[in-house]
C-alpha cells in the first residue's frame, strides 16, 4: 500500500518526506496506521552517524497507532487495537526474555539493518528500491509493518501523542533510574542532561524515593523544567553543582549518576 514517510538517505543528510510503498504483513507481522511518533535523539544520531545504521532508512521508533491488519499467525493483537511500538522486540521465549532481560531479546539482533527479521525490506521507494525502517519500525511513516513482538497493546483511552513517548524516552529514563541503577530510598541522584530521557530519569528517581535529585544541563530554560519533573536542584554546569553534592554527601559524592546527554563527550567540556 502507499504511504508517506521521512527518510534519511545519507549521513549528514536531511530528513526527506517521500512517497513509500509498504509491504503486506508476513504471517507473524502487523500493519499499523501510525497516529503519532516521537522524535528521539537516536534518530538524530543516525543523521550525524554517531550510531551507524544501514541507509536509507525511514526514521522513527517511538510510535503509537492502530492495528489495521494482521498476519495469519499473529496472536498478540487484532485489527482495531491501539498499540505502542517496541524498538527491541520482546519475543518472550528466547534465553534473555525468559530471564527477564527482554531489552536484549535475541530477535533484536540485526535491527541496525532496518530490514525485517527475514532480511527483506518492508518499505520501498516508488522505483521499487528497498528502504529500511529504524529498529525495524519506521514510525515517521503514516503506515508501517512490524513483527507482532514489537507492539504493545494500549488501553483505548490513552492519547496516541502521549503513548508514543512511552515507547522509548519515558521507558529509557524511568527504567535507568528504577531498574538499572536502581535508585533506593534516601539516595542522592545526579542526572546529567534534561532531555526526554533525562526528564524521565528524574521522575523515576523521585518515584524510587530519592532524597535529592540534582540536574545538570547547560540550557537555562531547563532549570525551571527540572523542578516540575521532581528535581530538588538544577545547575547549568557540573562545577556549580559540586558544592551542593559535597555538602549533601559529606564529600563522598552522589549514590547514583544517570548520564543522559546527547553524546557522552558532551560532559567533558562542562
Ligand atoms: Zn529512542
Ligand atoms: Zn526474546
Amino acid at each position: 500500500m502507499k504511504a508517506r514517510g521521512a527518510v534519511i538517505h545519507q549521513v549528514g543528510g536531511q530528513w526527506e518526506v517521500q512517497d513509500l510503498e509498504v509491504s503486506e504483513p508476513a504471517e507473524d507481522e502487523i500493519l499499523v496506521k501510525v497516529m503519532a511518533s516521537g522524535l528521539c535523539h537516536s534518530d538524530d544520531h543516525f543523521v550525524t552517524g554517531d550510531i551507524p545504521v544501514n541507509l536509507p532508512m525511514v526514521g522513527g521508533h517511538e510510535g503509537a497507532g492502530i492495528v489495521e491488519k494482521v498476519g495469519s499467525r499473529v496472536t498478540r493483537v487484532k485489527p482495531g487495537d491501539h498499540i505502542a511500538t517496541l524498538f527491541i522486540p520482546a519475543c518472550g521465549v528466547c534465553k534473555y526474555c525468559v530471564r527477564g532481560q527482554s531489552y536484549i531479546c535475541n530477535n533484536g539482533a540485526g535491527m541496525e539493518t532496518g530490514m525485517a527479521m527475514d532480511g527483506t525490506a518492508r518499505f520501498h521507494d516508488t522505483d521499487g528500491n528497498p528502504i529500511g525502517g529504524v529498529t525495524r519500525l519506521g514510525s515517521f511513516s503514516n503506515y508501517l509493518v512490524c513483527h507482532e513482538t514489537q507492539a504493545v497493546k494500549l488501553p483505548d483511552d490513552i492519547p496516541f501523542d502521549l503513548a508514543c513517548l512511552v515507547s522509548c524516552g519515558v521507558a529509557t529514563g524511568y527504567g535507568a533510574a528504577v531498574n538499572a541503577a536502581p535508585v533506593r530510598p534516601g539516595d542522592v541522584v545526579l542526572v546529567m542532561g534534561l532531555g526526554g530521557v533525562g526528564a524521565n530519569a528524574v521522575q523515576g528517581a523521585k518515584h524510587a524515593g530519592a532524597d535529592h535529585i540534582i540536574v545538570v544541563d547547560p540550557a537555562e530554560n531547563k532549570m525551571e523544567l527540572a523542578a516540575g519533573f521532581g528535581a530538588t536542584a538544577a545547575f547549568t554546569s557540573i562545577d556549580e553543582a559540586r558544592p551542593l553534592i559535597a555538602q549533601l554527601t559529606n564529600g563522598q559524592g552522589v549514590d547514583v549518576t544517570i548520564v543522559t546527554v546527547g553524546r557522552v563527550d558532551d560532559t567533558s567540556a562542562r
